[in-house]
């Protein structure tokens, strides 16, 4: 099984990693993918890729909450660039907008997206995939992405927290959704109903760790890779399926959208 979106160097799994991996392993989660979220956690990201090759991948990206962090543009692309091409980093992003929170302002989330499709659109990078952050800026995230000319199925909504009709907007593109421990909270039903809509070859499963402990753990913090084991069940009853199966189907979604060996 594989967690396609946790944060292991975030504080709560990052001082004890070792233990995090190993317990997610024996769970039967053998592979995850660590985002990064600004180009400094990028580094980190990747370094855990060398510690644990083939078990551990990486991304480069900015998170929207980061965006007003960002001085210098060409120099965040520059950064996000040399760490895209190293091996074990599969992704751009996480990148987009995020309209919960007032800041950082609009236009600067909308700036700092936008640089990082550009990055994207170059042919260097034509092959890696691109993880999308988006809370509440639905109509604005599909606008930047067909702005930027980047092919929608080169695109994962992770942590989808929407309404049944947005979701459909998301699949429209051709982009695969993600979703964490959200889909199990009685008080996400939308985000439930949501998942139906979604076809097996377009469903990637994620803990989104340290964040997001799904039931029947919601009360355990750190939330951990190994708890995708939770999505993973809770999606397959919904769909009335072996948890085998689902989880066959949406490791063979992940090793094919983030080209994992
Ligand atoms: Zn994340």
């Amino acid at each position: 099984m594989i967690d396609t979106h946790c944060h292991l160097t975030y504080a709560g799994l990052a001082e004890r990693v070792d233990a995090v991996v190993a317990d997610a392993r024996a769970a039967g989660v053998d592979r995850m993918i660590s985002v990064g979220t600004t180009p400094e956690d990028a580094v980190a990201a990747h370094a855990l890729t060398e510690r644990f090759p083939g078990v551990v991948y990486a991304t480069a990206g900015v998170h929207p909450h980061y965006a007003g962090k960002v001085g210098d543009l060409f120099a965040v692309q520059a950064a996000l660039a040399g760490l895209a091409a190293r091996p074990g980093v599969v992704a751009l992003g996480e990148m987009g907008l995020d309209y919960y929170y007032d800041e950082p302002a609009k236009d600067v989330q909308r700036r700092v997206f936008e640089a990082q499709l550009e990055l994207m659109a170059r042919p260097e990078f034509a092959h890696l995939p691109g993880v999308i952050h988006n809370r509440e800026a639905t109509d604005d995230t599909l606008a930047a992405i067909a702005a930027s000319g980047v092919a929608g199925q080169r695109f994962v909504f992770h942590c989808f927290t929407g309404q049944p009709d947005e979701v459909e907007r998301i699949l429209a593109i051709g982009a695969m959704v993600g979703f964490t421990g959200i889909v199990t909270f009685n008080s996400a039903k939308n985000v439930a109903d949501a998942s139906d809509r979604v076809p097996l070859d377009r469903l990637l499963i994620e803990t989104d760790s340290p964040y997001l402990t799904p039931a029947p753990h919601r009360k355990v913090r750190p939330n951990e890779p190994k708890y995708v084991t939770h999505v993973a069940a809770f999606l397959a009853e919904r769909r009335g399926m072996a948890v085998d199966e689902l989880t066959a189907a949406t490791d063979r979604n992940a090793e094919g959208f983030f080209g994992l060996d």
